[in-house]
């Protein structure tokens, strides 16, 4: 079977390595911009199940951590050296609210605990180098002869010489006719990647409050995130917006910031649906799929959706 799929993101290249990894198929990814040009290369990599204000435990979440850790398991033991670091995530508590709704969890659930002053330590989080993470995913799949066409898919009539088609072009699925009736909403977000002059470790874990630093892969880098912004043009980074957004309110819980020296801007688009956060996998007609809408929550689902959609996908 010859399968396209446009979009080289987390969602695309899970796939991708899934169908390579168990089935005699041909797999060719689509994307101009190369692996990790869009938002997943944007990420700042934190992955826990804690996610979003209310601090709800998400759906699904045992088994997107489990999924996400086998894959990154595979891609590790490929390139031979750590893509992420396990020792967990702290959060802290931005309102009573949150404070109660983490209590439960350390009761309720076993990898969560309460170490004191507002803070949380999520034992089961995990920051991901998503650059390197990424670059992993391709090697393990040009490594079962997966191919990569660095080329932007107008029209699926393109690809009419495969036997299935998946759009998984995170931002870029607005511009596909068959998508038209899809419900989505686009939110920008943009991250700052700055360094500690001297390579001082502030951080032993990444820290969440409002607004969040992320452990970068190397000492003393972090990623300042992050912004959420429902108006915009371009998905092109500003850079004197998201200094002004993000670095205000990361110096509120994480005075230590003003040590840092920003090295780069980056901007990307979260794509969600309007109502809920799981993502969507959706056959659209015979040939065609969908695998988008990961939202703030692309490394939590994207390996566990992948196996889904893949089983789909050959039925
Ligand atoms: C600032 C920011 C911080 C984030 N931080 C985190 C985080 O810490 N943890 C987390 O879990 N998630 C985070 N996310 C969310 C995460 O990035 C997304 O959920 C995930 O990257 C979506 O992956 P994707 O593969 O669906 O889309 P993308 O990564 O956007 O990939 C889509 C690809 O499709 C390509 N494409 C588009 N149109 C076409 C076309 N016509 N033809 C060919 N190719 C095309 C694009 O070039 C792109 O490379 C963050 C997002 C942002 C914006």
């Amino acid at each position: 079977m010859k399968i396209a799929i446009i979009g080289a993101g987390l969602s695309g290249l899970s796939l991708a390595w899934k169908l390579l990894e168990s089935e005699p198929c041909q797999v060719t990814l689509f994307d101009p911009k190369g692996v990790g040009g869009g938002a997943s290369g944007v990420a700042s990599g934190l992955m826990h199940p804690y996610v979003g204000e209310q601090g709800r435990r998400s759906h699904l979440a045992t088994e997107g951590l489990a999924a996400t850790r086998h894959l990154l398991s595979q891609v590790e033991q490929k390139l031979g050296f750590a893509v992420a670091r396990y020792e967990g995530i702290v959060r802290i508590a931005q309102d009573e609210e949150q404070r109660s709704a983490f209590e439960k969890h350390v009761v309720e659930h076993g990898d969560i605990e309460d170490v004191g002053e507002g803070a949380f330590w999520i034992r089961s989080g995990v920051t991901v180098h998503c650059g390197m993470y990424l670059e992993g995913l391709w090697q393990l799949i040009a490594s079962r002869g997966g191919a990569l066409e660095r080329a932007r898919v107008d029209t699926l009539a393109a690809l009419s010489d495969f036997d299935r088609i998946v759009i998984a072009a995170g931002f870029g699925v607005k511009n596909f006719a068959e998508c038209e009736d899809v419900r989505l909403k686009f939110t920008k977000g943009h991250v700052l990647r700055a360094a500690a002059p001297d390579g001082e470790l502030y951080l032993a874990k990444s820290l969440i409050g409002k607004g969040y630093v992320a452990l970068g892969e190397k000492a003393g880098v972090y990623h300042l995130g992050s912004t959420y912004e429902k108006q915009f043009t371009s998905d092109e980074p500003v850079e004197k917006q998201a200094l002004e957004q993000i670095l205000p309110k990361i110096a509120g819980f994480f005075p230590e910031v003003k040590h840092l020296n920003v090295i780069e801007v980056r901007a990307g688009v979260r794509v969600a649906r309007p109502e809920h956060y799981f993502p969507i996998t959706a056959r659209l007609n015979e040939k065609c799929f969908l695998f988008t809408a990961l939202g703030s929550r692309g490394l939590l689902y994207h390996a566990l959706l992948a196996e889904q959609l893949k089983t789909d996908l050959l039925c």
